[in-house]
């Protein structure tokens, strides 16, 4: 038997009580420790059986390994992050930061209960997310909505209440792959609905469409999805959107669309131009919608179905609506969100749209002030002009003007100097560039200048 006493290993029970793991056992309780000792403890036995290590490990070793096991835990957790990335929708940082209205809604909603299924005024059950519904079919001009927890969902959803057991028509050039392994012929078949594909990568014509109906007379119906997070350049084409409406009206098959990021309202006053708008999709006769709560409106994580009442009602009782049903809170933030776009307070209040309608010259301002603290602090600060993106696989290639402060380590090298930066409160991302951080000024919000000064001057030595 090759135990730990034949090994001379430490016992788990001593190395467990040591006071390496005061701090581990007061964090995660005395189960977890248990737990991370036993793995420490089993790596060293393979190594002492492989032969990779003569003697075994005292229990202040093993402790310490432990203890370094507790910390990747806790530091695993998530943190506040200042996103000076210049990609206003990051999705590895949680996409939209909320505004102060979305944040207090959340923060008094969260703190009792709430009449998250109550009508008020006659004190019975009533149905969720009535005012959010409400608010995407005014802002829309959708005749009915339904949310559920991300776009993905809202897909899936649709399909399965659509086209279950049935054909759906998708064009070649639109079968892609979004960020996080949404691929929509798997989405499709997860659905339950049935792929016919149309036309080319490049090229799908409205007469494949008809070929393919013709073909397939009883399919249920024809998808649209947005190639948000790839541009085809040369020889490509698609019909219209009108043109495939008309397309399906006159099959008597609806047309669905996946936007996916899109907008909300329209953003070229911020240099953004060419994002469709969900609002254009439903006048353009397009049967139902679905998109994103972050990246089309800058809100929460959320999904949305828009579109005719029957669709969307048939998507809202389809059993798996209940599996995909939006939260509490993300439902609170995004009603404080779209109040903000039916009262006009958007452009300030959503602080994406608001960052990214900033004048260049004013992000430039500010980077040059930060510059100017930092240079008094002794650092090496200066600032350049850079192209700041939407982010979320939104308009890609497409950029707005923006500019950065730049500072290079006081010493070792700039990847430290980097990681410092992460290894904080708030951790701090840039961008590494030519022997320096970058800062991009576009996408740090309004209130974070100081936390970020501070973190950069304390970040300088290694
Ligand atoms: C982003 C995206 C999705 C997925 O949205 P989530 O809200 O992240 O689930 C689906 N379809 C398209 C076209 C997208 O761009």
């Amino acid at each position: 038997m090759q135990g730990p006493d034949r090994l001379r290993l430490p016992r788990v029970d001593r190395v467990a009580a040591r006071p390496e793991l005061d701090r581990a056992r007061a964090a995660l309780g005395e189960r977890v420790v248990v737990d991370l000792v036993r793995a420490a403890l089993a790596e060293v036995r393979r190594a002492v059986l492989a032969g990779a290590r003569a003697e075994p490990p005292d229990e202040a070793e093993v402790a310490r390994d432990a203890h370094e096991r507790a910390e990747a835990i806790l530091t695993s957790r998530m943190r506040r992050v200042i996103n000076a990335t210049g990609v206003l929708l990051h999705t590895n940082l949680g996409r939209a930061p909320l505004g102060a209205k979305a944040r207090d809604a959340v923060a008094e909603l969260a703190s009792g209960y709430c009449s998250l299924e109550l009508d008020l005024s006659t004190g019975k059950r009533g149905g969720r997310a009535r005012f959010v519904e409400a608010a995407l079919c005014a802002l829309t001009g959708a005749e009915a909505a339904l949310v559920v927890n991300n776009c993905a969902a809202a897909v899936l959803l649709l399909l399965a209440a659509v086209a279950r057991g049935r054909e759906v028509i998708v064009s070649r050039g639109e079968l892609v792959e979004i960020g996080g392994g949404f691929r929509v012929p798997e989405i499709m078949a997860e659905s339950g609905a049935t792929l016919v594909e149309v036309g080319t990568t490049n090229k799908t014509r409205a007469r494949d469409y008809e070929r393919a109906l013709d073909a397939h007379p009883a399919a249920a119906a024809i998808l649209r999805v947005h190639q948000s997070n790839f541009v085809q350049m040369g020889f490509v084409e698609r019909p219209a959107l009108a043109e495939l409406a008309e397309l399906s009206r006159s099959r008597g098959l609806p047309l669905l669309e996946d936007l996916g990021g899109g907008a909300l309202v329209d953003l070229s006053a911020a240099g953004l131009s060419g994002e469709p708008t969900v609002g254009a999709s439903i006048a353009a006769g397009v049967s139902a919608v679905t998109f994103s709560g972050d990246k089309a409106l800058g809100g929460p994580q959320a999904g949305a179905i828009v579109g005719g009442a029957t669709l969307v009602e048939a998507a809202r009782r389809h059993p798996l609506a209940r599996a995909v049903r939006l939260g509490r809170l993300p439902m609170a933030a995004l009603e404080a969100t779209l109040a903000a776009y039916l009262d006009g307070s958007a452009g300030r209040g959503v602080p994406v749209l608001a960052l990214a309608h900033a004048t260049y010259d004013e992000v430039r301002r500010r980077a040059e002030r930060w510059a100017e603290v930092l240079r008094a602090a002794g650092a090496t600060a200066t600032v350049v002009d850079t192209e700041a993106e939407l982010g979320g696989g939104a308009l890609p290639g497409r950029t707005v003007r923006s500019a950065a402060l730049r500072v290079m380590p006081a010493e070792g090298g700039v990847e430290a100097f980097a990681a410092r930066l992460r290894d904080g409160r708030p951790a701090v991302i840039g961008r590494v560039q030519e022997g320096g951080v970058l800062f991009d000024a576009r996408t740090v919000l309004d209130d974070e200048d100081e936390l970020l000064l501070g973190r950069i001057t304390g970040s300088l030595q290694g």
